[in-house]
């Protein structure tokens, strides 16, 4: 397994891959895993781990950063589970309305401001395609 390295943006401590049942207690999903702050609770900070590779899905997130990506994932969803198009497709155009590579194109990667952005330019989509309808 790749060894990684990553820092807590708010407080500069060391992340560590622990359990997600450290963050949700009974409510985590069987096995997953979470980057957590060094410093959790204190520092409320944590990113979920990919289930295969172990590898952090995006950078290290509070509270407030959690919701935005939550609400940005949310409203992207809408485009590829309401078949406007594939989900592959989705990300191609994220990538293309964002000028962002693939590697760089996740939610989970994303700060504040972006995921606004993510919002807002999803729901200008989705508005455009309902009064096409
Ligand atoms: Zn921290």
């Amino acid at each position: 397994m790749k060894r990684v390295n990553i820092k807590c943006p708010y407080c500069g401590a060391r992340a560590f891959l622990r359990p997600a049942s450290v963050v949700y207690g009974e409510r985590a999903a069987p096995g997953s895993k979470l980057y957590v702050c060094g410093n959790y609770p204190a520092c409320d900070s944590y990113v979920a781990a990919h289930r295969t590779s172990q590898l952090p899905m995006g950078t290290l997130a509070d509270k407030q950063l959690r919701r935005e990506r939550q609400a940005a994932h949310a409203v992207f969803n809408q485009l590829w589970k309401s078949g406007l198009m594939s989900k592959r497709q989705a990300y191609l155009w994220l990538q293309a309305k964002l000028d962002l590579p693939e590697c760089e194109a996740h939610i989970a990667k994303f700060s504040e401001g972006r995921c606004q952005l993510v919002i807002d330019l999803c729901e200008k989509f989705l508005g455009a395609q309902r009064r096409a309808a």
